[in-house]
């Protein structure tokens, strides 16, 4: 219980008034129900013809000696003055008034507190969101996406619950059960009293089931996850899926997930449904000892409860089992909630590996160099992918890298933007170490192609603007014009209005990597970083896309990995990387002369 009220301190402050509304609310409905039912004391005792005359009126006050004789004053005097059954229809009326109240303010409290836990839910929702967008890329190596998923939906509806249930448990059922009870004393003390016994001991017996749910709940949230990264994986390679006809394979890994589920989900409801019929019958069992016991306290003739008010008290009893009742389930819920709420900080507390230094320095551009200095990388701290690399990479020239694939080159490029943390070794700008920067002026001055362009579901021109705020449509369409890009835009069917469609369907390889070429020229980053943008592509669409990228090279600091080494001969120094390690290093020239490894690469792309 103590992390849920923690996790209450955190989101419900800003929602204090909404908090206020509904409490307040709920009382008022709870004294409206008390009212309403005590009205029925005065109705049976015309019915049963029991005279309770009274012919003083009371001055006026807020005091319940005063409101009870005087209302049986004016229901003696019409009586009196238009008999029995007037009085009848006029105290029923009363109580229709104070029923219709008691809804109007339960229905105001509901209508807050779906405010309170909707407003709850969307910041939630929006700091899930914002999390995941700052994560380090590794972070999603080790979570896998499917869990992630589920945490954004499943376990963020589970803490909604959650807040609903809580707003029951102290906002509504005390209060109800408070007013209840002391209308309940105030009929009969020594009923209450023996109620009063009662009621603990059956909803400790009720409250004990919902106990073991946390567990299992759980287990049913994990088997959720899976089937979201079935599901996922499935949709996103669904083309491979059916080409290696593999749609059995597939169907039977999600079907025994399902089953797996099924069976957990099974287990868990039907346990919960248990919890109903039990307590229905406990709650009777206890309505007939309170009657039995009534009953003989109205038989004795002691005349400390007449028939009217047993009936009214039973009433009112009949009203505050259900809050009682909600006991469990609102433990329940709470329990569960609590479960996601925990899986919601795993990733809301995940620490940003990529450290952020506070007082970065600004930086407005590469005026120097970039060097990395026996730089050594591992994605698992176990193998080593990159090993004492040394490069230096003076400003306006370009460094393109070569080799095997698997060679590390990804990882050389990715490693300046700071995707990932270096652990031996230093990479610098201008001298000073790439951490002591502020990560949003690093990554600012960097415009990166890939072999896969990244398209948003969104319209072409808003791709190209994709990061560059204000964007004139001049500016944008000359980036498209440079990257070789307007023409078949302005064939599109609404031109630069086009969506792209989900990651970019809808265009092909080629247009696509024009379009975040166009992204990179809008930008006008000072160092530019191509890997393999052109390797993907057919020929025709290569040499376009080809043009595109020497127009942006142009007196550019650049880092090109390229898989045709056609691409990178007037490159100002290549390396070629082979099991993480610099093997080879000079120009064009150089290297054909050095007859290595480089030379060997030449002469297969050359026949
Ligand atoms: P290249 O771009 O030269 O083909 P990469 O830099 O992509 O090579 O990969 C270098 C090595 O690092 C490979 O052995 C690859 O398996 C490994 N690797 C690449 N990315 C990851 C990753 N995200 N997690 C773990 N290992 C990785
Ligand atoms: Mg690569």
């Amino acid at each position: 219980m103590r992390y849920f009220f923690s996790v209450m301190r955190r989101y419900m402050p800003p929602y204090i008034h909404q908090v206020i509304l509904t409490f307040v609310f709920n009382i008022l409905s709870a004294v409206f129900s008390v009212l309403s039912m005590a009205l029925m004391i005065p109705v049976l005792e015309i019915i049963f013809q029991q005279d309770h005359e009274v012919t003083t009126l009371m001055p006026w006050a807020v005091s319940t000696e005063a409101v009870v004789n005087n209302f049986y004053y004016y229901v003696t005097e019409i009586k009196h003055t238009s008999g029995a059954g007037m009085a009848l229809l006029y105290s029923g009326l009363f109580m229709v008034i104070g029923t219709a109240l008691k809804c109007g303010t339960s229905f105001l409290a509901a209508y807050t507190s779906v405010g309170l836990r909707n407003n709850v839910v969307r910041d939630i929702r929006k700091q899930i969101f914002n999390k995941i967008v700052t994560l380090p890329v590794g972070y999603f190596q080790a979570e896998r996406k499917g869990d992630v998923l589920q945490t954004a939906t499943g376990d963020v509806a589970e803490v909604e619950n959650s807040v609903v249930s809580s707003v029951e448990l102290f906002l509504k059922n005390p209060i109800l059960i408070i007013v209840y009870l002391s209308a309940m004393f105030f009929v009969s003390v020594k009923l209450t009293l023996f109620a009063f016994i009662l009621l603990p001991i059956a909803g400790t017996i009720i409250g004990k089931i919902g106990k073991t749910l946390k567990r299992e709940s759980r287990a049913g949230q994990d088997k959720h996850a899976e089937l979201m990264g079935i599901l996922d994986e499935t949709l996103s390679g669904l083309r491979i899926v059916k080409a290696f006809n593999a749609e059995k394979r597939m169907c039977g890994r999600y079907a025994e997930e399902a089953q797996n589920l099924c069976r957990i989900s099974k287990h868990m409801t039907r346990r919960r449904e248990l919890a109903h019929p039990m307590s229905e019958l406990l709650g009777t069992l206890v309505v007939i000892i309170v009657v039995w016991y009534g009953g003989s306290l109205i038989l004795n003739g002691t005349g400390t409860l007449s028939v009217a008010e047993f009936l009214a008290y039973l009433g009112i009893f009949y009203q505050i089992i259900n809050p009682a009742k909600a006991f469990s389930t609102v433990m329940f819920s709470i329990q569960k909630g609590m479960a996601a709420m925990e899986r919601i900080d795993r990733i809301l507390m995940a620490d940003d590996r990529i450290f952020e230094n506070p007082d970065g320095l600004p930086l407005k551009g590469l005026t120097n160099k970039i060097t990395y200095a026996n730089v050594g990388f591992s994605y698992d701290d176990e193998r080593e992918v990159l090993t004492d690399v040394n490069v230096e990479i003076p400003r306006g020239k370009m460094l393109a890298l070569v080799g095997q694939s698997g060679g590390g080159k990804s990882t050389f490029v990715d490693l300046l933007p700071r995707f990932w943390d270096i652990q031996k070794g230093s990479i610098s700008i201008d001298g000073h170490d790439i951490r002591d920067y502020k990560l949003y002026d690093l990554r600012h001055c960097m415009g990166i192609v890939s072999q896969d362009p990244v398209l948003f579901n969104d319209t072409i021109y808003n791709n190209i603007a994709f990061g560059v705020e204000n964007a004139t449509p001049e500016q944008v369409e000359h980036a498209a014009r440079v990257a070789n890009a307007h023409d078949f835009i302005m064939q599109q069917e609404k031109g630069y209005e086009t969506m792209a469609g989900e990651r970019g369907s809808k265009l092909s390889g080629g247009q696509r990597q024009r379009i975040s070429i166009a992204r990179a020229v809008l930008r006008n980053p000072d160092i530019l970083i191509l890997d393999e943008a052109t390797s993907a592509l057919d020929t025709e669409s290569e040499r376009l896309v080809q043009d595109a990228l020497s127009k942006l090279l142009k007196d550019r600091t650049s880092i090109v990995v390229a898989h045709r080494l056609s691409t990178i001969r007037n490159a100002d120094l290549i390396c070629v990387f082979h099991e993480g390690r610099i093997v080879e290093r000079g120009t064009h020239e150089e290297l054909i002369a050095q007859n290595g490894y480089y030379k060997k690469l030449h002469d297969m792309q050359n026949t």
